[in-house]
């Protein structure tokens, strides 16, 4: 073992160097049907008013408020899609359906149950009000309304709602590509029988999971071995066509650790260890392709997933134009005392249950770095800070929430 050349960062300028080094995607046209979670690029603004005509909100009689308690002829119907063409005089009424056009002239809608309709004459009660029982012009939205806002993920609300104002395709920031890669000598194909000293590749499955949770596109590379050359091919042969790329394992001090180097080669390492349990070895490099960066994350399985939260996904989401780069938060109590760990900032993992208002975390167990069960099924994260302090049960503290029970 030989000590590491990197100076050990303090977990939140890590993260800021990460970010400062992350550019925003650009922006490509993309149908409606596509559209499900990406980012909107730009505000939409409503170009006319919504509704665009004054529509009915029940099935009626479109009349003048002024013949309240009168008996009129009904002179034709407004359905949906089906407008009646004339202008309505006082004294006379026209049938309408939901979402019909209101007639020119007429001021209120009747719903059917409040009319008698006898002989083509339909007799209406007294007391009406003038704008009633219909939708009018701009209720929705007036034009020039902001009616979304660049950096929100779009839903099917958001969706719908660029199609009710005509639009059939949307300016999203492109998805990040990113080549997801494995190194180490003891690593086999999950499904292959381990040989000795040999272990699947678990971190593969679960960062591609991360991956596309984070809305990347991903590129397999397979496993490398702790070798420089091999690896060196695949990297370079990926870099062509990735924007991110993310290797776990290999950023330690041990001497088969190889990422480092590699990257030292490729470009500039910012980060090369972190004040951060677990994470240490947590490793940020710009490549010198512009745009291009790389997150070598260490191979314990917890701790590949830890920094890959706490760096890599509010990356991603910076390169997508998320508005809201980090999970929400929500204060919690804590149910257990959240030992401190001297220099470094740790992130426990805990489950989440309701006590009346409150929302109580509990510990997952041992913390330990290659123990995923304390990850399964966790509901969110603590940040317990560095020094000798910890958090007593009792506290309350804001909890980054990766799921909520
Ligand atoms: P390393 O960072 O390469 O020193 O690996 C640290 C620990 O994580 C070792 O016990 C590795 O066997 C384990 N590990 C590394 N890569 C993976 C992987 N892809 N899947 C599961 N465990 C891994
Ligand atoms: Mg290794």
């Amino acid at each position: 073992m030989r000590a590491s050349a990197y100076p050990l960062i303090d977990a939140d300028e890590a993260a800021g160097l990460v970010l400062d080094h992350t550019a925003t995607l650009g922006v490509e046209q993309v149908r409606l049907a596509e559209c499900y979670g990406r980012v909107l690029a730009d505000d939409l603004v409503a170009s006319s008013p919504l509704p665009a005509f004054p529509s009915s909100a029940v099935d009626g009689y479109a009349l003048h408020a002024a013949d309240a308690g009168k008996t009129l002829g009904v002179l034709g119907e407004s359905a949906a899609g089906r407008p009646y063409l004339g202008r309505l005089e006082p004294g006379t009424a026209a049938r309408i359906l939901t979402g019909g056009v209101v007639p020119e002239g007429a001021d209120v809608v009747v719903m059917i149950e409040d009319v008698r309709v006898d002989a083509g004459r339909v007799t209406v009660p007294p007391g009406l009000k003038a704008g009633t029982n219909f939708h009018k012009i701009g209720d929705d939205m007036g034009a020039g309304d902001r009616v979304l806002v660049a950096g929100m993920q779009l839903g099917p609300a958001e969706i719908g709602l660029a199609a009710a104002i005509g639009h059939a395709e949307l300016g999203v920031r492109r998805r990040p590509r990113v080549a997801l890669m494995s190194t180490g000598d003891e690593l086999v194909e999950v499904g292959r029988p381990p040989g000795p000293g040999q272990i699947p590749d678990s971190n593969r499955w679960a960062l591609l999971a991360a991956l596309r949770e984070a809305g990347a596109e991903v590129e397999v590379l397979g496993i490398a071995p702790d070798e420089p050359e091999p690896l060196r091919r695949l990297v370079e042969n990926a870099l062509g066509r990735a924007d991110v790329l993310v290797t776990s394992g290999g950023v330690s001090v041990g001497t088969h650790d190889l990422v480092k180097p590699l990257l030292e080669s490729l470009g500039t390492v910012h980060v090369g260890r972190v004040k951060l349990k677990p994470g240490k070895p947590f490793t940020f490099a710009t490549l010198n392709a512009p745009g291009k960066v790389a997150f070598g994350l260490p191979g314990f399985p917890v701790s590949s997933l830890v920094t890959f939260e706490v760096f890599v996904r509010p990356a991603l989401r910076k390169m997508q134009g998320f508005a809201q780069l980090h999970r929400p938060t929500l204060p919690v109590r804590l149910g257990y005392d959240a030992k401190p760990t001297v220099e470094r900032t740790e992130y426990q993992r805990v489950t989440l249950h309701r006590e009346g208002a409150e929302l109580v975390a509990e510990t997952t167990g041992s913390q330990s770095s290659s123990r995923l069960m304390s990850l399964a099924g966790a509901h969110a994260l603590i940040r317990v800070p560095a020094g000798d302090q910890g958090i007593k049960a009792g506290s309350v503290v804001e909890a980054m929430i990766l799921t909520l029970p």
